[in-house]
C-alpha cells in the first residue's frame, strides 16, 4: 500500500488521499513524497480530470513531517550533508511549486487546474505547507482540529515554503504568531489568520472543496505574488512600515531568544531576504537558511531531544517487557496541592479517581482544585461543560480507605514525612489486593527506606510529579533496590494514560531532577554571599537560555523549603556536607521573612498582586555588591556546570541509565536550556575536551565541587561524544 492514492469521480475531481500505511497519523516521508508528485503529474495531465482535491483517510490530516528523515538525509550524504539536505528542499519547493502552478502557461497565468485541500482534522507542518501550496483550503469546523506551522518549537522553521508562502499572504508581522511563535490555531482562528479559506462541517468538507474546484476560474487559481506588481502585505523592508516591522521583530527576536536560538533568527532572515526578489528565488533563500538551521548543532540537538528522543520514551523505550498496566482506577491520598494536581490529570485522562485525605473538608478541596481547573478551561473554551462534567464525576473525594479496594494504583502524596508516609502505606495495604501497585510522589526521601512499611517492596515504586502537576510535562518514575518490573511498568502506561513525559531513574539522595536543579539554585545563592551582582547572576542564567535564573527559581519553590532540604541534607552528609556558604544566606532571608513568591518577598519584590517588580535592594544590606566582578562567562560556566557535572555524576553512577532521559528530563523537568538538547546534549556540543578545561579553571579557584568526573575525563582522552557512545540507551557501565 502506498501512503497517496488517487480516484477521479465522475464530475473529473481527482481526489488524493493521504493514508500513511501502519501509523496512526500522517506524517511525511521521502518515498510518499515522490508518490504525490507522481500522482500530480497523472492528474495535470489526464483532459478528464477538471482538478484535485487533497484529503487525508486518517481523523486528522497530517503532524508533519518525519523529523528522522532529516536525520538519515544527512547521514546518506556522507561528507556533504549540507548539499544533501539543500538538494532534498529544493526538491520539495519544486514539488509544491509544480501543485501551485498547476500546469498554467508561466506568461499567460491561464489554463491551470484548481487544486483545493481538504483538512478534516488537525494539520500540522508539512501538512499545512502543502495546504499553503494549494489554491483553497477548506478546514472541518470540529473543535478537536488545530492547523499550524510548530516547527519553531523543536527548533527548526517551516522550510517546505510554509515560511515564505504565508509571510507573503499575510505579512510578516500578521505572520509572526504563526511562524514564530508556532501557534496551532482552532478553524474560526486559522480563518482570521488566512491560514485556510472556509470553515465547513465535517460532513461537507469534501463536496464543498470539490464544488469550488468545478466553479474555479482561471483568475482564482493564480497566487499573489505569481502576479505582475504584487507588494508584500506590510510593506517590504524597504518600504517605511516593513522597515519598522522588520527592526522590531529583530528587537524581539533577539529579546526572547536572547540569541540562542538560531532557528528564529534564520526564519527571520529568510522572510526579509525572501521579501526582495521574486518567489522563486525567494524559496531557494528559504531552502538555505533552513540547512543552515538543520546544520547547526543547536538545532539538531533540539530535534533529538525535543523530538526524536522525547517520543521514544513516551513510546517505552525503557519500559520493562510485561503486558499492559493500564490503570483504570487510582486512589491518590492527599488532596493537597500535588494530591489535587493528579487527581484532576488522572481524571481528565479518563482514568477513575479517589480522592483521600484525612478530613472530609481537605478532600473536598482538593476536588475543588480540579474544578477550578476545569473552569478556568472553560472560560478560554478550551473545555466543555459536558467535558467539566465528565471529570468532575470521575473524582470521588473521601475519607474513607475502603474505597480504595480495587484501585490498581496508589500514588500518595501526604505530607514529607517518613512516619506519615509508613502509616498510608500500611493502611493501604490493609485495604488493596495483591495486584495494586503503591506509588509515592515524594521528592526527597529514598524509595528503599519508604518501601520497608510496604507489605510487598516489589509493588512499591516512586512517582515524581513537579508542579504545578497540570502543566509540567514530566514525570520521574524511581526504582527502589526492590522494585519489581509489573510496579514501573504500570507507572509508565499511567504517565503513558497522562500523555507525559516519563524517565526512569534510581534510587539516590534527589534522584535526578532535584539532584541537579538543587546545585544550580545553589550556585546562584553562593554567588550572592560572595558580592556578586544579584542582576548578573540572573541574567547570565538567562542569557544561556534558561527560563528563570536560579534566585527566581528558589523564590518560586520558596525559601524555606531550601532551608528544610539543606537541614536534612546536612544531618544526612554530616562533615562532607559542602554548602554550608549557601545556607548562610538562605538562612538569613528566611528569618527576615522572606520566604519567596508565596510571601511576596525573596530574592525579588513584589507588589500587592504577586507581581514581580525586580531585584530586591535590601539584600545588598546585608549582601552588599563587590567592587570587583567576574566576568559573565565564568558567571554562566558556575551555573551551567553545576548541573551538568551532576547529571554526569547520576550517569556515572547508575541513578540514570539513559542519556536520553537525562536530556529530556532536564529540559521538561526545569527548562534546562532547551537548545542545548540537555546536558549531554551541551557537552557534546562544546566538546568533553573543552567542558574538562572548564572544569580544571573552576575548580582552581571555586574548589572541588567542578571537578571533572572520571567519564568526563575519559571521553575528552578518547575523543568521544556522550550521544555518539550513548545515544541508543547505553548505559555508563556497559561502556
Ligand atoms: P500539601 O501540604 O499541600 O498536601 C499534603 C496533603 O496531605 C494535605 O492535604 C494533608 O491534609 C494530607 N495528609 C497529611 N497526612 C495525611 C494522612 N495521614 N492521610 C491522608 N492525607 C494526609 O503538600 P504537597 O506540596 O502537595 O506535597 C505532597 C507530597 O508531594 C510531598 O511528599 C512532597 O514532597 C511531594 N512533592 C511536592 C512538590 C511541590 O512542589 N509541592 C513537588 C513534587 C513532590
Amino acid at each position: 500500500m502506498t501512503d497517496f492514492t488517487m480516484q477521479t469521480d465522475d464530475d473529473g475531481v481527482a481526489v488524493i488521499t493521504w493514508d500513511a500505511d501502519g501509523r496512526s497519523m500522517n506524517v511525511l516521508t521521502r518515498e510518499a513524497f515522490a508518490t504525490v508528485e507522481g500522482l500530480i503529474d497523472t492528474a495535470l495531465a489526464d483532459a478528464s480530470v477538471k482538478g484535485i482535491v487533497i484529503t487525508s483517510a486518517k481523523k486528522d490530516f497530517a503532524g508533519g513531517m518525519d523529523l528522522n528523515v532529516l536525520a538519515h538525509i544527512r547521514t546518506e550524504s556522507g561528507d556533504t550533508p549540507a548539499q544533501g539536505l539543500f538538494d532534498f528542499t529544493m526538491d520539495g519547493h519544486r514539488i509544491l511549486r509544480k501543485l501551485e502552478r498547476a500546469g498554467m502557461d508561466p506568461k499567460t497565468l491561464k489554463g491551470g487546474k484548481p487544486v483545493a485541500c481538504a483538512i478534516n482534522g488537525t494539520c500540522a507542518g508539512i501538512g499545512t505547507e502543502i495546504a499553503l501550496a494549494c489554491h483553497r483550503r477548506f478546514m472541518t469546523d470540529s473543535d478537536r482540529a488545530k492547523i499550524g506551522l510548530p516547527e519553531i518549537l523543536v527548533g527548526i522553521f517551516p522550510g517546505g515554503g510554509g515560511t515564505t508562502r504565508y509571510s507573503r499572504m499575510v505579512g510578516a508581522m500578521a505572520a509572526a504568531p504563526v511562524l514564530l511563535e508556532g501557534k496551532m490555531l482552532a478553524p474560526d482562528k486559522a480563518k482570521a489568520a488566512q491560514l485556510v479559506d472556509e470553515v465547513v462541517p465535517a460532513d461537507d468538507l469534501l463536496s464543498a472543496a470539490k464544488a469550488w474546484v468545478l466553479a474555479a476560474t482561471d483568475d482564482d487559481i493564480v497566487k499573489p505574488w505569481d502576479r505582475k506588481g504584487w507588494k508584500m502585505p506590510g510593506g517590504a523592508p524597504y518600504h517605511p512600515a516593513g522597515f519598522m516591522t522588520f527592526v522590531g521583530a529583530s528587537a524581539m527576536v533577539n529579546g526572547k531568544t536572547q540569541g540562542v536560538y538560531p532557528a528564529a533568527k534564520a526564519l527571520l532572515s529568510a522572510i526579509y531576504e525572501g521579501a526582495m526578489v521574486p518567489f522563486d528565488t525567494a524559496l531557494r533563500i528559504e531552502a538555505r537558511w533552513f540547512v543552515s538551521v538543520l546544520m547547526n548543532p543547536r538545532s539538531s540537538a533540539m530535534i533529538r531531544s525535543l523530538f526524536i528522543d522525547k517520543q521514544a520514551l513516551e513510546k517505552g523505550a525503557n519500559r520493562p517487557d510485561v503486558p499492559d498496566q493500564s490503570v483504570r482506577k487510582v486512589g491518590v491520598l492527599g488532596a493537597g496541592m500535588m494530591g489535587a494536581g493528579i487527581a484532576y490529570v488522572a481524571a481528565n485522562a479518563g482514568i477513575d479517581v479517589v480522592l483521600l485525605d484525612r478530613e472530609q473538608a481537605a478532600a473536598d478541596t482538593g476536588r475543588g482544585h480540579a474544578e477550578a481547573i476545569l473552569d478556568k478551561g472553560i472560560k478560554i473554551k478550551k473545555v466543555s461543560a459536558a467535558k467539566k462534567d465528565e471529570v468532575l464525576g470521575r473524582i470521588v473525594a473521601t475519607t474513607d480507605y475502603d474505597a480504595l479496594a480495587d484501585c490498581d494504583l496508589i500514588v500518595e502524596a501526604v505530607f514529607e514525612d517518613p512516619g506519615v508516609k509508613a502509616d498510608v502505606t500500611r493502611a493501604v495495604d490493609a485495604v488493596t489486593g495483591s495486584d495494586c501497585i503503591f506509588a509515592t510522589n515524594t521528592s526527597t526521601l529514598p524509595i528503599t527506606e519508604l518501601a520497608k512499611a510496604s507489605k510487598d517492596a516489589a509493588r512499591f515504586i516512586g512517582i515524581h510529579f513537579f508542579s504545578p502537576v497540570d502543566k509540567m510535562m514530566l514525570v520521574e518514575i524511581i526504582r527502589g533496590d526492590a522494585t519489581g518490573d509489573m510496579a514501573v511498568a504500570r507507572a509508565l502506561d499511567f504517565v503513558r494514560q497522562l500523555r507525559k513525559t516519563p524517565i526512569v531513574v534510581n534510587d539516590a539522595r534527589f534522584f535526578y531532577a532535584n539532584r541537579c536543579i538543587i546545585p544550580y539554585i545553589n550556585e546562584g545563592v553562593r554567588m550572592v554571599g560572595e558580592g556578586v551582582n544579584p542582576a548578573l547572576i540572573e541574567n547570565a542564567a538567562k542569557m544561556m537560555g534558561f527560563p528563570v535564573g536560579p534566585l527566581q527559581l528558589v523564590d518560586e519553590t520558596s525559601i524555606d523549603l531550601g532551608v528544610k532540604i539543606a537541614s536534612a541534607t546536612r544531618a544526612a552528609m554530616g562533615e562532607d556536607y559542602p554548602d554550608g556558604a549557601v545556607d548562610t544566606v538562605l538562612i538569613w532571608m528566611a528569618d527576615h521573612g522572606r520566604m519567596g513568591r508565596k510571601a511576596n518577598a525573596g530574592f525579588y519584590a513584589y507588589d500587592d498582586t504577586g507581581k514581580r517588580t525586580g531585584l530586591w535592594e535590601g539584600l545588598a544590606d546585608q549582601y552588599p555588591v563587590a567592587e570587583e566582578q567576574p566576568d559573565l562567562t565564568n558567571v554562566q560556566h558556575r551555573l551551567m556546570m553545576a548541573q551538568v557535572l551532576e547529571a554526569v555524576r547520576a550517569f556515572e553512577q547508575g541513578v540514570l541509565t539513559d542519556i536520553r532521559e537525562g536530556d529530556v528530563g532536564a529540559i521538561l523537568g526545569w527548562g534546562f536550556a532547551p537548545w542545548s538538547g540537555g546536558p549531554f546534549g551541551w557537552l557534546d556540543i562544546i566538546g568533553a575536551t573543552r567542558a574538562v578545561e572548564i572544569c580544571e579553571g573552576l575548580e582552581a579557584t571555586h574548589g572541588p565541587r567542578f571537578a571533572a568526573p572520571a567519564l568526563l575525563r575519559e571521553m575528552a582522552t578518547s575523543g568521544a561524544t556522550f550521544h555518539g557512545s550513548f545515544g541508543n540507551g547505553q548505559t555508563a557501565q556497559a561502556a
